[in-house]
């Protein structure tokens, strides 16, 4: 869960993913990563909707993710506020400085392989700032992103990374790759439906909007067609979910399903409520107890028995703690800001020693006249590039699942 308070130091008149009415000064542009409710705190609020509109600013996002808030939330106060922002190219905002001097302000909105329209956002500028938002991306892939690059091929310096710390512990070493994931359930599904025609499968996801790419990965790999109660009202703007999910009534035309609710005290499966549950066989995907997995030891489903039959597979949407390291590693930020901070205060301090320990080890080859750690030294920034990031792209693991699920353009109407 983000602890961030949207404030960036490096550019002080912008909020990311925070829509707080009380700073003051009101922040000038907004942006927002992706559609999930801890990003998008306050947006709701209608003190900040009236003073987003007495102010004339604007709130970024991909066109996904408004297309979601459109659809999932009354924002229809709001509407002529919320700019979508083209994923993978670089864009100029224009605002207005403190004289009343136009300014503008670059940024590219990076596929963040999160959810569906998540994104991290790169600002340029004196000083450049990684806003990661959360993310998942494979730090072996790094190198085909163009936007960290110059034109000569050299990384550019990242003065600020704001970093989604969802799993920067120790704890959590390694997660399966999505490949992984994606592999383990076709099979345990398959299995399960093999064994009888009524068998049917329920599987329980940890967030909304999340893990449609793994939708269209068993539509397409076991035939068959995701029965999910809402798909209708959730997924009618992204056209790629068309064949994958169906909302239709007759449950028993289905073998796969899914709802956003999972009680499992009165075994009510949402949209279906299943007489024999012998046939039913409960998949939940999660991270959070995969502590200390190991790719070569560990298995990526752990099978248990509670009234139902059921299977638990490891399934993230973050970096584990070495992609994290991976990740940082490649792109050398001198400062790194968390932003998902533990409660306990002696976990908050173990997160950021470790990411001292992280910071000392990126920048220890770095020859430096006043030596160690550079984290809050800055360099300025002088040339702009406006390239088209169009072939940056998210490897998601597997081949056949469309790459730009994750920052597809939605589908114009319907709303
Ligand atoms: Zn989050
Ligand atoms: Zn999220």
């Amino acid at each position: 869960m983000s602890t961030f308070d949207g404030v960036v130091q490096e550019i002080p008149f912008i909020s990311v993913d925070r829509f707080d009415v009380k700073r003051e000064p009101m922040p000038k542009i907004f942006f927002l990563t992706h559609c999930h409710t801890d990003h998008t705190k306050d947006i709701f609020d209608f003190t900040f909707q009236k003073k987003l509109i007495e102010n004339n600013a604007f709130v970024y996002a991909t066109s996904v993710t408004i297309a979601v808030l459109k659809k999932d939330y009354n924002l229809s106060y709001i509407f002529s506020q919320l700019k979508e922002i083209e994923v993978g190219k670089t864009t100029l905002i224009s605002y207005k400085d403190d004289d009343e001097n136009e300014q503008h302000l670059q940024v590219t909105a990076i596929t963040a392989g999160h959810c569906p329209g998540s994104v991290m956002f790169f600002f340029e500028g004196d000083q450049n700032v990684l806003c990661t938002g959360d993310f998942r991306i494979d730090p072996s892939e790094l190198h085909k992103f163009k936007v960290f690059h110059t034109s000569t091929d050299r990384k550019k310096t990242i003065d600020a990374i704001y970093l989604d710390s969802t799993f920067f512990s120790k704890k959590y070493p390694h997660f399966p790759s999505r490949k992984e994931t994606c592999d383990a359930l076709c099979k345990t599904i398959q299995d399960w439906l093999d064994q009888a025609p009524d068998r049917k499968v329920f599987l329980k996801f940890p967030a909304k909007y999340s893990a449609e790419y793994l939708f269209i990965a068993l539509a397409k790999n076991l035939k068959q067609i995701i029965h999910v109660p809402t798909s209708k009202r959730l997924y009618s703007f992204i056209p790629e979910m068309d064949d994958v999910v169906s909302s239709q009534n007759d449950i028993n035309n289905y073998r796969i399903h899914t709802g956003l609710y999972f009680n499992s005290k009165n075994s009510n499966y949402s949209c279906c409520y299943f007489n024999d549950k012998k046939s039913i066989l409960l998949i939940i995907l999660t991270a959070t107890i995969w502590e200390n997995f190991s790719s070569n030891k560990s298995s990526v489903k752990i099978c248990e028995n509670e009234n139902v039959e059921t299977i638990r597979i490891c399934l993230s949407f973050h970096p584990s703690y070495k992609e994290t390291i991976d990740f940082l590693k490649y792109l050398k930020p001198k400062r790194v800001e968390l932003c998902v901070v533990p409660e306990k205060e002696e976990d908050k301090e173990e997160m950021e020693q470790l990411l001292d320990t992280v910071l000392k080890e990126i920048w220890k080859d770095t020859t430096n006249k006043e030596g160690n750690v550079k984290r809050f030294k800055f360099k300025t920034y002088d040339s702009f590039e406006f390239k088209e990031e169009n072939d940056v792209c998210v490897n998601n693991g597997y081949t056949n699942v469309k790459k730009d699920l994750l920052s597809s353009p939605p589908r114009k109407k319907r709303m």
